[in-house]
């Protein structure tokens, strides 16, 4: 569903991704892990064009993002993203978050908005908070609910960048929680992560990059249990 073919970003003169070759099927969860500066963000940021790749190609069910004539409103909400920081409005609940990019990019009525709001919200087990405002909910909560935002475009893949990275200990539970019963549900999924536990018990796949490239990939028993590349074994290592 998601196919990567040579793809490159430079800022200026430095290449961060260097021919990156990457296919994930529909319902699989790729983990991407590696050292901070690989450019694992980069990538992810490329694939709904929040970065211009420099070279290569990325389709999305087939079709060529990069095609001058898609259009980039439609694509992103084919391509959700969930990102470190949640990003909410403060002076919005819950529900009126989720709701914005319905009425906004959807052009959704206020009711239909408001039913796929608190439908999506329950979904991130939120059920009882829709009326809360983001100081009143916890890092996981409001996680949570940005999940819930990016859901209710009805996305084809999200991708995630470290959404748990800045949660306290006890809230990230609650987060990959709601990842793994997408992941039952059928979603595709791109997670960069420095969750290794999670990534060893939920991940298809995982991918670890490391100066601009794929050094190895496979299932997590082997990337975690039994590395091929001296460059994943070292990087594994360096975080015991
Ligand atoms: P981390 O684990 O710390 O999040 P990462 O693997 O996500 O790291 P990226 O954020 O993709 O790494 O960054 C890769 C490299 O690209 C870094 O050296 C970074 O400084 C550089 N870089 C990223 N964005 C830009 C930008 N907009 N302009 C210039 N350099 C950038
Ligand atoms: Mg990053």
């Amino acid at each position: 569903i998601l196919e990567l073919r040579g793809l490159t970003k430079s800022f200026g003169e430095t290449e961060i991704l260097k021919a990156v070759d990457l296919d994930v099927e529909q319902g699989e969860m790729v983990f991407i892990i590696g050292p901070s500066g690989s450019g694992k963000s980069t990538l992810l940021r490329c694939c709904n064009r929040l970065e211009e790749p420099s070279g290569g190609r990325i389709y999305v069910d087939g079709k060529d993002i990069c095609d001058p004539k898609n259009d980039l409103n439609k694509l992103r909400q084919k391509i959700g993203m969930v990102f470190q920081s949640f990003n909410l409005y403060a002076h919005m609940t819950a529900k009126q978050n989720v709701m914005l990019a319905l009425r906004k990019v959807q052009k959704k009525s206020k009711e239909e908005a408001e039913q796929t709001a608190i439908e999506m919200l329950t979904r991130v087990g939120l059920a009882e908070r829709v009326d809360h405002f983001p100081s009143q909910l916890s890092g996981g909560q409001q996680q949570r609910v940005a999940i819930a935002r990016t859901l209710a475009l009805g996305p084809k893949i999200v991708l995630f960048d470290e959404p748990t990275s800045a949660l306290d200990p006890e809230l990230v539970g609650g987060v990959l929680q709601v990842m793994r019963q997408l992941r039952e549900e059928g979603m595709t999924m791109v997670v960069v992560s420095h969750e290794m536990r999670f990534a060893r018990d939920a991940a298809d796949r995982v991918v670890f990059m490391a100066d601009g490239v794929i050094q190895e990939m496979g299932p997590p028993e082997q990337i975690f249990g039994a590395p091929q590349v001296a460059r994943t074994r070292e990087f594994l290592s360096s975080l015991d």
